[in-house]
């Protein structure tokens, strides 16, 4: 079995504000490397790294915008968000959880710290990921998959040394929970001081993972701590992680969608005109109100 290698590891780049409640760190695709198409299907992650928000009375997060063309998945670390959308759907993503929302054809919502949690203030740490669709699946109606931690399918690791948590995909035939419009895993791989665990992908999926808590090596090499991105070489398939600190990983890989990705703004879709399309859409109320 050949031995899929580190590429490259990325420090945080200078954080910025999404609305007034997402300080995040951009890793795709203002990265350089880490294009769009390099990490396709994931054309996006926005990483809001541990930050203490102050209380406040009014929730901080970012107003009413809209999304088509792809799917996005928000991950909560530390902290609760709350959303609404057009279609009178809403929710709270707590520690832990998952929200997996298809934009499809478009959908029209906000993000916000919760209430009461908002309150409080506190330390919020959470990702972001755009997921792209297939052409064929871009006009495809929204839909929400809310997944609370306590439903996230675990591998166990032995000597009771960490846990992995399959969001979507399969990690050694323990299946995720999250359904997928292309072939791709994501992982949250929670591991105890010493812990050790191998991963094996294959060549032609793009694979990264992203240090959440702790520190770790890769393959008894590379060294990466927290809030940092470790790209994964294409060629070979298996690597392992070694945890030197109770540790937080998320992993992700998937299979490339071959297809062009035009972005703008909040569109994903595979041509200008599409994109043109979509701005009048939005302006012409086609994604309705909110
Ligand atoms: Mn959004």
């Amino acid at each position: 079995m050949t031995t899929k290698k580190v590429e490259m590891i990325f420090s945080p780049n200078a954080p910025h504000f999404v609305g007034n409640g997402f300080r995040v760190h951009n890793f795709i695709p203002s990265i350089s490397c880490l294009s769009m198409q390099r990490m396709n299907p994931f054309i996006l992650m926005d990483y809001n790294s541990k930050f203490f928000f102050e209380p406040s009375v009014e929730p901080r997060g970012v107003g009413v915008h809209p999304h088509r063309g792809f799917e996005t998945v928000t991950i909560a670390y530390k902290g609760k968000i709350e959303h609404r959308d057009n279609s009178g759907g809403g929710g709270v993503i707590g520690e832990g959880d998952v929200q997996w929302m298809t934009a499809g054809s478009g959908v029209l919502h906000k993000e916000f710290h919760e209430k009461e949690w908002s309150k409080k203030g506190g330390e919020f740490q959470m990702v972001q990921l755009w997921v792209n669709l297939p052409s064929k699946e871009k006009k495809n109606p929204s839909k929400y998959q809310s997944i609370q931690n306590n439903d996230i399918p675990r591998f166990y690791l032995e000597n009771n040394s960490g846990e992995i948590e399959v969001i979507a995909g399969k990690y050694n035939g323990t299946a995720g929970v999250a359904q997928t419009h292309t072939p791709l895993h994501l992982y949250n791989a929670k591991l105890k001081r010493n812990a050790e665990v191998t991963f094996n992908f294959p060549e032609n999926y793009n694979t990264a993972l992203l240090v959440i808590e702790g520190d770790i090596h890769i393959n008894n090499a590379e060294q990466a701590s927290n809030d940092h991105f470790v790209l994964m070489a294409n060629k070979g398939r298996e690597f392992a992680i070694k945890a030197h600190a109770d540790s937080i990983i998320l992993v992700l890989s998937g299979e490339p969608i071959h297809e062009p990705i035009v972005a703008q703004g909040p569109f994903v879709m595979n041509s200008r005109q599409e994109i043109i399309q979509a701005y009048e859409d939005f302006r012409s109320g086609k994604f309705g109100a909110l």
